[in-house]
């Protein structure tokens, strides 16, 4: 357990932008490198085009390991994984820590596997014990409880929810060094002829999303929501039923076991407001509900509670916006 020391933070890219998520694991990641007295690290797989490194130095890394290769555009996850693992074995990192994006939550559990590690999924709190080992926060029992779980192995990995952890101010003048290493393929494995769907939609960044839920009577009345979320120019969301019924793709769902987001607007129609679905929304800056029950839980966290049909109250929000913007 001694040899394993510091900490590692996976930086996500997409099309050779950093994810945000990679700036809150280093403002949490620095925060317990500092009380633990090490230091933090990130590793980053990019394509060869120039991807700004020292961003991550200065968000909180002492080093980054850059693996740069025209391959590692598109997500492979059998490259990523052969890189980091064998990083990881190197170095030997006492935390290593992932985004839970849908490439985190893809890599993640492959990684730990392959070093026969223990992951916590999902975490929205990170902290230390006595000793200095990490103690991991989660909901459990579908959100009605948090809890606090500790990893034997080493390392400790966790995958962090968007937007649950507060990345540090930049400063472009701290300093630290970019380590550039060799990428190893893969030899001749599998050949992917269906390429991975590209993601449409990124839910969890959006300012302004309008969900449906089972109030819907039917999947072509998500149209009626799509247009409302075009005018706004915000995207549409949905509790998981819908998902489940296969009107609307998983990236739309929010809620416990789909995304977190933390729009400037919600618009919830037809939704109940169950805890798991609440889970994903409740920190939203404005809340608007519109339900016909009154006793609706969702009302209970809204700001703005409209109690009445949805198919009456849309069409009419659409109507007074086309009127009054166009
Ligand atoms: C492990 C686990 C994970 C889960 N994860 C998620 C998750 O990530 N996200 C998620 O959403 N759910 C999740 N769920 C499911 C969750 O428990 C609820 O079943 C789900 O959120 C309910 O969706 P809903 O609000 O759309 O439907 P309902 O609870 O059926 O609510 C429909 C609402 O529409 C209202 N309504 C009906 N007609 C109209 C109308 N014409 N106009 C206006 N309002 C109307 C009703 O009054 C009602 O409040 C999870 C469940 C489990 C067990």
């Amino acid at each position: 357990m001694n040899e394993h020391q510091g900490i590692l933070i996976l930086a996500e890219q997409r099309r050779e932008e950093i994810h945000p998520v990679s700036y809150e694991l280093l403002g949490k990641g620095r925060e317990l490198a500092d009380k633990l007295g090490c230091q933090i690290s990130a590793v980053l797989l990019s394509n060869n085009k120039i991807i700004k490194a020292e961003e991550l130095i200065y968000h909180g890394a002492d080093r980054v390991f850059l693996y740069q290769h025209s391959s590692l555009q598109k997500f492979d996850v059998r490259n990523y994984k052969h890189n980091i693992v064998k990083l990881i074995k190197e170095i030997k990192p006492a935390i290593f820590l992932i985004g839970a994006t849908h490439f985190g939550r893809s890599l993640g559990p492959r990684i730990a596997a392959a070093l026969n590690t223990g992951l916590t999924a999902d975490c929205i709190g990170l902290e230390l014990d006595e000793s200095g080992n990490l103690i991991q926060i989660r909901p459990a029992f579908t959100g009605n409880i948090l809890a606090e779980i500790k990893t034997r192995t080493r390392p400790q990995m966790a995958t962090v929810r968007y937007k649950v952890m507060t990345a540090h101010k930049r400063n472009p003048q701290k300093q630290g060094e970019i380590i550039l290493r060799n990428v190893e393929m893969m030899p001749g494995m599998l050949t992917i002829l269906k390429a991975e769907q590209e993601q449409q939609i990124n839910i969890a960044d959006a300012n302004i999303i309008v969900s449906g839920g089972k109030g819907l009577k039917k999947a072509s009345d998500l149209e009626m929501l799509t247009q409302l979320a075009g005018l706004l120019n915000g995207v549409v969301g949905a509790s998981r039923p819908l998902v489940d019924d296969g009107w609307i793709g998983k990236e739309h769902q929010v809620g416990f076991s789909g995304n977190t987001v933390k729009p400037n607007i919600y618009i919830a129609c037809g939704i109940s407001g169950s805890p798991q679905h609440m889970a994903g929304m409740r920190n939203s800056d404005i809340i608007i509900s519109i339900n016909t029950d009154p006793s609706a839980p969702i009302l209970r966290i809204s700001d703005y509670g409209i109690v009445g049909d949805l198919y009456e109250i849309v069409p009419k929000i659409i109507e007074t916006i086309k009127k009054t913007y166009q």
